[in-house]
């Protein structure tokens, strides 16, 4: 694995960790919900494990697509 893979592959990882320990314990809504300008959104894209996003190119899948809402900022 050289050093772009790497890099990529240390990239995934840190954004599934933040997605299991973080947005997926937010409220889940439909992803043709309005976007109100008050909240932060999560768009999550999952691509099967045959995709071909996981070796470097663009996205052969039709992947599951789940949009969580980050509650309201003071
Ligand atoms: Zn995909």
């Amino acid at each position: 694995m050289n050093r772009h893979e790497r890099r990529r592959a240390d990239k995934i990882a840190r954004e599934n960790r933040f997605y299991r320990d973080y947005i997926r314990h937010l409220p889940r809504i439909p992803t043709d919900a309005p976007y109100e300008r008050e909240h932060v959104y999560h768009t999550v894209f999952f691509h099967d494990e045959w995709c071909a996003i996981y070796c470097g190119s663009a996205c052969n899948c039709n992947p599951d697509i789940v949009r969580h809402i980050d509650p309201k900022r003071s």
